[in-house]
């Protein structure tokens, strides 16, 4: 999925535990989870700028609605198992390799299925995810 979506959820998961190590927990369990449900990546590098820009929108939303350190936790743990993804697709465009090397995280290495779906509905499941986490921790803490 995309890093906005998994810190979107991640964020939203942090502030509900309001503990850091469970919210870093969180983090990473979701990645796993959403990773999971089908969806749609991309693989320029210029996509992925887009997207840490739109984490950094939703970080700063996140601030100005009251997001504590907790939050900021969750997200950050929820985005970093992706971080072995963008080395590899870096690695492979600079040393121009012709096999993807081995990727670790149990999503990305295979361990766990990891759903794909073209566009547009590979990101209206990532919409649909985001959305449905909000509803249900809103019923669940407020
Ligand atoms: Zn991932």
């Amino acid at each position: 999925m995309y890093a906005v979506t998994h810190f979107s959820v991640g964020l939203m998961l942090g502030q509900a535990v309001g503990n850091s190590y469970a919210a870093c927990a969180l983090g990473l369990a979701s990645h796993v989870v959403l990773d999971a449900i089908p969806h749609s990546d991309y693989s320029k590098i210029i996509h992925g700028v887009s997207d840490l820009a739109a984490v950094a929108a939703v970080y700063c939303i996140s601030i100005r609605a009251g997001m504590g350190v907790c939050a900021l936790i969750g997200g950050l743990a929820a985005i970093l198992p992706d971080l072995e993804v963008a080395i590899v697709h870096l690695r492979m465009a600079r040393d121009q390799l012709l096999c993807k090397p081995r990727l670790f995280f149990p999503s990305h290495s295979g361990l766990v299925r990891h759903g794909r779906l073209p566009l547009p509905w590979g990101v209206a499941t990532q919409i649909a995810t985001v959305v449905m986490v909000w509803v249900a921790l809103r019923s669940a803490f407020m």
